[in-house]
């Protein structure tokens, strides 16, 4: 027997150099890993690798056409990262009309084509044209309720669609159907660690079993990989980067604990064509969380009474323009980081995102009064001294500034003006005075394995790579933000690319079997890595979940009852019922 085998997954996936795939016999596989062959423990029609919101639609969408699936997931929950996430962009749908709005699939084309610079014609006119339908009636149809109509700088017709809330409401009446289907099984804790290829056909996957370390060989004639981004990997982002922008020395995580990569060195090795890997959306207003003690991850801040100085003091751009002008602006400063000026009035507009725990208390203990973070001085002198601003630089900035906010107009950016008067506007005078310095964070990724326009993974001839499929922000959603990400053109074009490639991997799955056991080593050495960074793999949301619980100092019957017990759910009831938990914290 013809026995294909991946290379290890490196520990920290730390740049897309081709992986090995070797073909070996049986035996010799047996004396490199002794019996570390897995067991098989599951065969179905398609395998979904991530229970984010491409792998729920997919999951959903290839069920609906017939399929026994399977779906692995890392985390202990589902949802991904669109728990945290906010608004859709959609096009022609009924709550533009409602709003009177009038939307088109021309009109939205021409818009995402001038935002994104190079996004993919075909994949953005087929979203322009069928998201109203199969995304927004879609999303309706399983029990989300789009409510509110957000404008945006990108789009000429408001498009970006929110529910009473965040993402959670629609990926919580996702979950809710797929729960309640019978046809689609779920494992959690259950990380993918190489994909199985017979005769140069996938035909199925190895799972770890985060929690108990057990391995598990999955067969299934179609794979949909829909692992979401690389975001949380620092090294795989400065691989990566754009060789027409400067790499940040501090580069701060902002997306979410399961954006490892993964799914880019399994597609890798299977031989998808990697592309526009250099497509990443930064975003360049974070402060380091102070909760982490490693110091790489960000939370998201905003204060519209602040200026913006670079090293020399200076204001560099208008504080109001839009994220493309920003990053424009910033990817020139040495460093590429700046800070943040304001008084004390000023000090009550910080806003905080990007962790549940943050309330205006937090703020002003953990950034306001925190020196690592917050430089702040009762003069201007005491405040470059700390902050390592020149003092002249800062005091002629401010002084410019109250001039201008008393003559109500900025000469030097036009960020207001006698017509234009923007919130927050105002005067920086009354001590202690602050300076926060603000550093770039990762967010999206905008490319990676290639696919057709039936949501298969191919290679660098188009030719696609038989049983292998993929979506959502794995596939860099298509290519429909081209170079610059839009308002909500991550989680519907997930949903888009989702339903496509479950539909064909579920049509091209039918009188298939898989065989032919393959083996693989699993990323063991990952695993160890956590535990030896003090996580403890497999229990990452159940120890978020409950620190967070203990600080509102929340009663166990908050989340527990007798349909919720304190383990992991026994059943599909108990799965579902825990649903009504997500929004405790979301
Ligand atoms: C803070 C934040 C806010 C955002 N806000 C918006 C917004 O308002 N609008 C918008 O359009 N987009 C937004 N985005 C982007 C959007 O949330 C994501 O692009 C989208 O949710 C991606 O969905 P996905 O299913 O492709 O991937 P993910 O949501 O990342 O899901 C992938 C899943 O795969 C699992 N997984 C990974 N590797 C493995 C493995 N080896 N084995 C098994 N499982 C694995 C992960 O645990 C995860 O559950 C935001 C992103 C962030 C970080």
């Amino acid at each position: 027997m013809i026995l294909a085998i991946q290379a290890k997954l490196e520990p920290m996936h730390n740049r897309l150099k081709p992986t090995v795939g070797i073909a070996l016999p049986a035996l010799l596989l047996a004396v490199l890993f002794g019996c570390t062959q897995p067991a098989m423990q599951s065969s179905h029609d398609v395998i979904v690798v991530g229970a984010g919101i491409a792998g729920l639609s997919a999951a959903l969408e290839a069920a609906e056409h017939g399929a026994k699936v399977l779906v692995l997931e890392a985390n202990s929950v589902g949802g991904g990262h669109a728990v945290i996430a906010g608004g859709f962009a959609m096009v022609d749908t009924e709550l533009q009309r409602k709003k009177g709005y009038t939307d088109s699939p021309e009109i939205a084309f021409k818009d995402m084509m001038a935002w994104g610079e190079t996004a993919d014609p075909y994949w953005v006119r087929r979203y322009a044209r069928e998201s109203g339908t199969d995304v927004y009636d879609w999303l309706t149809d399983a029990g989300a309720e789009f409510v509110v109509l957000i404008d945006t700088p990108e789009d000429t017709v408001p498009r970006f669609h929110f529910t009473r809330g965040t993402a959670v409401n629609v990926v919580v009446p996702l979950m809710r159907k797929a729960f309640n289907n019978p046809d689609i099984e779920f494992m959690w804790n259950t990380r993918v660690t190489a994909l199985a290829k017979t005769r140069g056909t996938i035909t199925g996957v190895v799972a770890v079993n985060e929690r108990t370390g057990a391995r598990g060989y999955h067969s299934a004639p179609s794979v949909v990989l829909a692992t979401g981004g690389f975001q949380n990997n620092l090294d795989m982002v400065r691989a990566n980067w754009p060789t027409d922008r400067m790499l940040p020395d501090r580069l701060l995580k902002g997306a979410g604990q399961f954006a490892t990569g993964d799914g880019y060195v399994l597609a890798e090795w299977a031989g998808a064509d990697m592309r526009r890997m250099d497509r990443q959306v930064t975003f360049y207003n974070g402060v380091p969380n102070p909760r982490d003690k490693t110091g790489t991850t960000a939370l998201v801040t905003e204060n519209p009474a602040a200026i913006w100085v670079d090293s020399n003091g200076r204001r560099f751009m208008s504080e109001s323009g839009d994220s493309k002008a920003m990053a424009a602006a910033v990817d020139k400063l040495k460093p590429v980081s700046f800070w943040m000026l304001f008084d004390t009035n000023g000090a009550r507009r910080l806003g905080l995102r990007g962790a549940p725990w943050i309330d205006r208390n937090a703020v002003k203990r953990y950034i306001l009064d925190n020196p690592v973070i917050t430089a702040k001085g009762v003069t201007l002198r005491e405040l470059a001294l700390k902050s390592g601003l020149p003092e002249h630089g800062i005091r002629t900035t401010i002084e410019t500034w109250n001039r201008m906010v008393k003559v109500g107009t900025d000469f030097q950016f036009n960020r207001f003006n006698e017509e234009h008067k923007p919130r927050g506007i105002q005067s920086l005078s009354k001590a202690p005075y602050y300076a926060l310095r603000i550093y770039p964070l990762t967010r999206k990724s905008m490319g990676g394995p290639a696919i057709d326009t039936m949501g298969r993974v191919v290679d660098a001839d188009d030719q696609p790579v038989p049983g292998l499929y993929a979506a959502g922000e794995l596939t860099g959603v298509a290519g429909i933000n081209g170079s610059h990400g839009g308002a909500g053109t991550f989680l519907g074009p997930s949903v888009f690319t989702g339903r496509i490639a479950g539909r064909t991997a579920a049509l091209e799955s039918a009188g298939k079997t898989s065989q032919g056991l393959t083996l693989t080593k699993s990323n063991d050495a990952l695993i160890e890595q956590a535990a030896a960074d003090g996580k403890r793999p497999g229990y990452w949301h159940f120890d978020v979940s409950h620190r967070l619980g203990s600080e509102r100092k929340y009663s166990c019957d908050n989340c527990h009852n007798a349909s919720i017990p304190m383990r992991m759910a026994a059943d599909r009831k108990e799965m579902l019922a825990r649903l009504s938990t997500c929004t405790q914290c979301h």
